[in-house]
């Protein structure tokens, strides 16, 4: 294809990298200037070989340096950033599941920053282990003889079958083959531990004697799985773990139950749905116990087992354990959030997750009126503000039948004034704000739930609803 004489003149006239990264000031590392001057040049050359009658405004020296300016300050923007939870959902695992108490900040960044006894002894002066630091305090507040710490509830589910399963039969209630998300199944995760699964009852309902059936010399473990997600409703029955142990123990085989999200609170004390706590599978019998550190606990990341002192040392001497073992960060955030759990009440006040799941309906409704206010103040014109009634959800595959009664503050913006963005341009705009607001949308409005704001997260809001509606350079002209 032939090129006009513009489109030559312009390829001509474009600098060369080095020219360019010359004349950039600024304290970026000179790999990224480059970068950044490569990745302008070469979407102006693709502009101008593809348009006859290129803009030759677009290869004016200031223009391109502004361009190179603005994809370098792309580049040396951190891609991991803190945002505006405003779905409601509390454990939302794509954003960040569980939120640290700032109260455990100090201290875990203090352990971040300095040498620490991780591993060593201080009362014998020998290397010791990393889980001593959890391990007494797990047993405290769960009533278990030992208990161990790993990288998630995934790994320890792996790890325990691979443990004390290997090569022999686990017997699961048909029930319970549950799917979490992000690929985790327990019939592959099973098949990955070399365990053999050995699936009982149907769908809907499991019987004890379905189980009792199925033992024989190669039953090593009874597994129960929490159904997380889900919930089969109707004619159902299944066989609790106090059943399930008693008819183990007549057969010397343990049960071991994947809680999912293991809780140390009754939430039923709060007006909420119950659910098992981890003391109450212990106590009820089972031989271990695993679950999530960040899930409804409101911990860090980390998979916690808990239960009979002789299998924990097995899984603790499984080399296995070395490849999913727990982050010394992980580890002080754990204990530190573990302390906190000594006071019950504390810790529904000041542990983030236990907070939101069982905030009064009065702090919700104050905080929605609070954002509605703030947002009316900004006396957009075309921007309807309201208050609605909305339900949360619990999140992380827990309590799916929960219901969380709460308030958002929607937004629509009309076709009136300004703010002249449709449903779907307001929420896209929010969620590329410096500080990304996600939201939700429902009957073309955008709503922002109350229940999952952070103190700080009312002033974002505002800055993001004004900077998208009065500045953003789409919005009068209806472009998103
Ligand atoms: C969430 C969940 C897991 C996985 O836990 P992670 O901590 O996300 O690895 C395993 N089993 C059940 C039943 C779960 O709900």
């Amino acid at each position: 294809m032939a090129y006009s004489p513009l489109q030559k003149d312009l390829l001509r006239k474009l600098p060369k990298v080095d020219e360019v990264v010359q004349s950039l000031s600024g304290e970026a590392p000179r790999n990224l200037k480059i970068a950044a001057c490569r990745q302008v040049l070469s979407t102006l050359r693709s502009y101008i070989l593809s348009n006859e009658n290129p803009d030759p405004a677009r290869i004016e020296a200031g223009n391109i340096m502004q361009s190179v300016e603005e994809k370098l300050d792309e580049l040396l923007k951190p891609s991991l950033v803190p945002l505006v939870n405003a779905t409601g959902v509390v454990v939302h695992t794509n954003l960040g599941r569980s939120l640290l108490p700032p109260e455990i900040f100090e201290s875990m960044m203090e352990t971040a920053g300095r040498y620490s006894n991780l591993e060593y002894n201080l009362a014998e002066g020998v290397r010791g282990s990393r889980y001593s630091h959890v391990e007494e305090i797990l047993c405290e507040l769960t009533g278990a003889e030992a208990a161990l710490v790993v990288n998630n509830n995934a790994a320890a589910v792996l790890i325990t079958l691979e443990t004390l399963a290997k090569g022999r039969e686990v017997i699961v209630s048909r029930g319970e083959l549950v799917e979490i998300g992000g690929s985790f199944r327990i019939p592959d995760v099973m098949a990955r531990s070399g365990a053999i699964l050995r699936e009982v009852g149907a769908t809907n309902r499991t019987h004890l004697r379905d189980y009792s059936s199925a033992i024989c010399d190669e039953t090593a473990l009874l597994l129960k799985v929490h159904q997380s997600n889900f919930q089969v409703v109707g004619f159902t029955k299944s066989v609790s773990v106090r059943e399930l142990s008693e008819l183990g123990s007549d057969f010397g085989i343990p049960v071991y139950e994947d809680l999912g999200s293991g809780n140390f609170i009754d939430f039923s004390r709060y007006g909420m749905i119950h659910e098992p706590t981890v003391q109450e599978s212990l106590s009820a019998g089972a031989g271990l116990v695993s679950f999530s550190g960040d899930k409804l606990l409101g911990g860090p990341q980390a998979g916690i087992i808990v239960g009979q002192k002789r299998f924990v040392e097995k899984i603790k001497k499984n080399p296995i354990n070395r490849a999913v073992r727990i982050d010394k960060l992980t580890l002080a955030a754990l204990e530190a959030v573990l302390r906190i759990y000594r006071d019950p009440d504390r810790a529904v006040r000041t542990v983030p997750t236990l907070r939101m799941l069982t905030m009064p309906f009065d702090g919700i409704r104050s905080g929605a009126r609070r954002l509605a206010r703030r947002l009316k103040a900004l006396k957009i014109p075309g921007l309807a503000v309201d208050i609605v009634p909305t339900v949360s959800r619990v999140g992380g595959g827990a309590l799916p039948l929960q219901r969380l009664d709460s308030m958002a503050v929607g937004l629509s913006a009309g076709s009136v004034g300004q703010c002249k963005l449709s449903a779907a341009g307001l929420e896209a705009a929010l969620r590329s704000f410096s500080v990304p607001v996600i939201t939700r949308i429902e009957e073309d409005r955008v709503l922002m739930d109350v229940r999952t704001l952070q103190k700080k997260d009312y002033a974002i809001i505002t800055d993001a609803v004004r900077h998208v509606c009065r500045e953003y350079p789409g919005a009068d002209s209806g472009l998103l």
